[in-house]
């Protein structure tokens, strides 16, 4: 990939400087970067490695002597991420832990959830097989104290594959070709624990690695990228106060237990690390199969879709929203979890909560929420019987596109006890920073809330009116399939819309995304307090087939707004007024 371009002069963040998104103001920046042309500066969190990220990494990377470092929000976070891709890679893969001292319970329970076949050697307690007995497939995993990859009880791995794991950096992994990947924790000036990384030497391993993380979100918070100090190779004895649950953590858990009518919330670093961590406890070999009702969010999607276990992929089933009798049909004894967004991203479908809830609870099986588009503002799926609800707390909760997040909300019972022991081993803490700054702007969120839900609906009836458009996706509207639904269900529809354009061939769908659109940025994501909009399949989908549209249910052309807070929406009115001016037929069509 050429590393630059003109293109890039205009891909500028959204959000200053710990923004969440960028600009993507013209459609060849697009296809550009999701061909594989460039990568772009800036872009969605997850996806797009921040500058300052891509910096502290290579600092890493060069300084341990290895060609790849991927940093995640724990040093736990970063082992456990890096033994479910290797140990999932194929069935029958043996996890071997060398261990010196006794292992304590909570590496027992840690290990446990790679649901890994796991075999543990003492190390100078028991003989070790010859280096040659190694088969290619073992994975020999050493957990080491200290930095010096000289005194590693290890020094021949055989055809297994060896990975350190330390509570320091090492110097450099460069004449050790035996480790291919070290992980340890990342500390601050002071030599606390601010994160975890990864070193590894495997390209494909470490790429795939990358992606990853992209969809399931044990994410380095940027915010942190300051005060890291990757010289630091000394052992890191605790875990610092960014990483620990803060009274920022309390009081936004207060606020949403109070708001969705919930007993306890856990907080993590992105939405996607939230789903991740409710799937990754649901689905297991006995219990593989996860149901989803709707469209969903895309990478939501692809998790479901792509989870591997012991070599397979998980199964999974397909659901229209409001087909109970389908549903009911779908589940059976090796069904995991039922999982449905409130209000889908981007078609706007809506569940009958209560009649799904009535019917996973009949067979008891957890049916989980995605409340990120309704809030608890509109809907608390607890009330009307979901066992769990998540969020990413990047969107309406923040406003500001300076914030990452996610959380998963609950009752007291078995599954809060699971996910709460899971998010202390592996140490899922949203970061301090994070949380202080959600804190922050959680002040006025009814207040912005509501005027999300007026503007939404102005918006969505504007488009509707308008001769440029052809169709529009908001259950606010009497036309969309979910609006009874709605209207029970939910006290308000949100701003996220999607709709097509009458004029969608390439040279009026270029002419309208393209040019000017008043005060509206093109930028992905949503629950912003400033309107923003983009090509939502081509963003999020670029790679999908027709098929796989068709069955997503959208054209390539779609559309999606995410309306702000303003409270003065006529220059966003203007702004799309003026933008679908630009539509016109191919010509010879009327
Ligand atoms: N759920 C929905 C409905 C979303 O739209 C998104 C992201 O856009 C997510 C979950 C994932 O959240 P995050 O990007 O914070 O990981």
């Amino acid at each position: 990939m050429s590393a630059t371009s003109p293109l890039l002069a205009l891909n500028q963040p959204v959000g200053g400087e710990f923004g969440i998104t960028a600009e993507l103001p013209t459609l060849e920046l697009i296809h550009s970067f999701r061909e594989g042309k460039f990568p772009l500066r800036y872009g969605y969190y997850r996806h797009v490695d921040h500058p300052k990220l891509k910096v502290l990494q290579e600092a890493l990377a060069e300084q341990c002597g290895v060609p790849h470092a991927r940093l995640f929000c724990s040093a736990h976070a970063a082992l456990y991420e890096l033994l479910r891709l290797l140990a999932h890679e194929r069935k029958g893969r043996r996890l071997i832990v060398l261990h010196s001292g006794e292992l304590t319970p909570e590496w027992h329970e840690r290990l446990a959830l790679v649901q890994a076949e796991c075999v543990f050697l003492r190390l100078a307690a028991e003989p070790l097989p010859e280096a040659s007995e190694w088969s290619r497939h073992d994975l020999l995993l050493l957990l080491h104290k200290g930095s010096d990859p000289e005194t590693l009880p290890l020094q021949e791995a055989g055809r297994g594959t060896l990975l350190v794991c330390s509570d320091a950096l090492p110097p450099s992994l460069e004449n050790h070709p035996h480790i291919k990947y070290w992980t340890a924790p990342v500390s601050d000036a002071q030599g606390a624990e601010i994160g975890g990384v990864v070193l590894g030497k495997v390209d494909r391993v470490m790429g795939e690695l990358h992606e990853l993380r992209k969809q399931r979100g044990a994410i380095f918070s940027t915010r942190l990228t300051t005060q890291a100090n990757p010289q630091n190779l000394k052992s890191v004895s605790s875990i610092s106060a960014a990483l620990t649950a803060s009274v920022a953590h309390r009081e936004i858990r207060r606020i949403f237990t109070e708001m969705d009518n919930a007993e306890d919330a856990l907080l993590y670093p992105s939405g996607m690390a939230a789903i991740t961590m409710i799937l990754d406890t649901l689905r297991t070999v006995e219990r593989p199969k996860m149901i989803m009702i709707g469209t969903l969010y895309t990478d939501t999607y692809g998790l479901l879709r792509g989870s591997v276990l012991e070599g397979t992929t998980l199964d999974w089933e397909w659901v229209g929203v409001g087909d109970l009798g389908r549903l009911e049909h779908a589940i059976d004894d090796r069904t995991a979890l039922v999982f449905t967004e409130t209000i889908t991203n981007p078609l706007g479908d809506v569940s009958d909560l209560w009649a799904v809830s009535e019917l996973t609870r009949r067979h008891r099986i957890p049916l989980v929420v995605d409340n990120t588009l309704a809030t608890p503002f509109n809907c608390q799926p607890l009330v009307c019987g979901a066992d769990l609800v998540v969020y990413s707390t990047a969107k309406h909760f923040s406003g500001s596109n300076a914030h990452r997040g996610g959380m998963v909300l609950f009752r007291e019972g078995a599954l809060a006890d699971t996910l709460r022991c899971q998010h202390h081993l592996l140490n899922m803490e949203l970061c301090e920073d994070e949380a202080s700054f959600l804190r922050g702007c959680l002040t006025d969120f009814p207040e912005r809330m509501a005027q999300f839900n007026t503007n939404g609906l102005r918006v969505a009836e504007f488009l509707c009116q308008h001769p440029a458009v052809k169709e529009v996706h908001f259950p606010g509207l009497p036309d969309h399939p979910s609006h009874a639904v709605s209207q029970r269900l939910l006290c308000g529809t949100g701003s996220v819309i999607s709709w097509t354009l009458h004029h969608d061939h390439p040279e009026s769908f270029q002419a309208v995304y393209d040019g000017l659109w008043g005060p509206i940025l093109k930028a992905p994501t949503l629950g912003s307090n400033t309107t923003l909009m983009c090509p939502y399949a081509l963003v999020a989908h670029y790679h999908a087939t027709d098929e796989e549209l068709l069955d997503l249910g959208f054209p390539r052309t779609l559309l999606r707004i995410a309306v702000g807070c303003e409270s003065n929406l006529n220059e966003v009115l203007a702004g799309l007024q003026t933008a679908l001016a630009r539509a016109f037929p191919q010509p010879g069509q009327g």
